[in-house]
């Protein structure tokens, strides 16, 4: 059995006061699903965590209709996202992907932030988010920064994040016609995952979980030699869940049969 070592805890209602008590020895903390068993296995040792869950603003889902964007605050978590009415609406693939993250006990708990912040690749949402455009706002207690998926998740288990900085909310564009998102996992985390946004005229296309990080091109429709270029040059992961030549067979099969049938 791991047992966890002593760890201060700080709690605060307040944004400010949580910004100023996060540092590189004092990690946020949401749903704890990822970050409690890496302290167990002694992989992180902060001296205390810093808990983001009563801050209001880091729960809130709010929609802007004039600019047809949805925010969603760090610490919602996934089974809040999938469940809420606005997200429902305005981004039914987000919500159907956050719908099947991992198990009810992970849903329940686990974040939006937690799930981007930790950059763990076998991932479902950065995958998704990255296709929709979001931006992530980060903050610390000097000031605020807004990044895109790709510049905040820089590589596997690693954020362009600074110690003293949390990511407080991600705002998204209302999801466009034509999107999918579509994930084989045979594990308890996926082992590819595919977003799609197909129009008359163009691919979009986001590959994520057999990734480092998830991996966007944006190809004019019909352009078979672009999107071999892109399944061909894409460095996939060698891990349990298969090799890379498995995980290549499989993402080119399910994207001529998607892209096929949309032309
Ligand atoms: C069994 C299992 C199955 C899973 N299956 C899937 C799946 O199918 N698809 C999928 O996408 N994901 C899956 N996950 C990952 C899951 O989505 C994440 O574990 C969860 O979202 C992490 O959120 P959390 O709030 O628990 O993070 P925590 O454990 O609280 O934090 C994780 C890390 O992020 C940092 N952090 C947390 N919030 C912030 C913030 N706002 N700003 C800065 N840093 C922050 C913490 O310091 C820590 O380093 C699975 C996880 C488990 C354990």
């Amino acid at each position: 059995m791991t047992t966890l070592p002593e760890v201060g805890l700080v709690r605060s209602d307040e944004l400010p006061e949580v910004l100023a008590a996060v540092d590189y020895d004092h990690a946020p903390y949401a749903g704890g699903t990822e970050l409690v068993p890496a302290m167990g296995l002694g992989l992180r040792r902060p001296a205390a965590i810093v808990d983001l869950k009563r801050v209001e603003a880091l729960k809130r889902i709010d929609v802007d209709a004039e600019a047809g964007a949805v925010t969603i605050g760090a610490a919602v978590t996934h089974r809040r996202l999938s469940d809420h009415p606005a997200a429902r609406a305005h981004l039914p693939t987000l919500a159907a992907a956050a719908s099947r993250v991992g198990n009810a006990r992970v849903r329940s708990t686990g974040t939006v932030g937690g799930n981007l912040c930790f950059a763990e690749p076998r991932s479902d949402l950065g995958c998704v988010l990255l296709a929709l455009g979001a931006t992530a706002e980060v903050r610390s207690g000097l000031g605020v920064r807004t990044l895109g998926i790709d510049e905040l998740i820089v590589g596997a288990f690693e954020t362009s994040l600074e110690p003293d900085e949390i990511l407080t909310t991600v705002t998204l564009p209302f999801e466009r016609p034509g999107m999918s998102y579509w994930k084989l996992q045979s594990h308890e985390r996926p082992t590819l995952g595919v977003a799609l946004v197909v129009t008359e005229d163009r691919w979009e296309i986001t590959v994520g979980a057999a990734t480092e990080r998830p991996t966007r091109i944006a190809l004019a429709a019909g352009d078979t030699a672009g999107l071999d270029a892109f399944v061909d040059g894409l460095e996939l992961s060698d891990d349990m869940t298969g090799p890379p030549d498995y995980k290549r067979s499989v993402l080119r099969t399910h994207l001529e049969r998607t892209l096929g049938a949309a032309r």
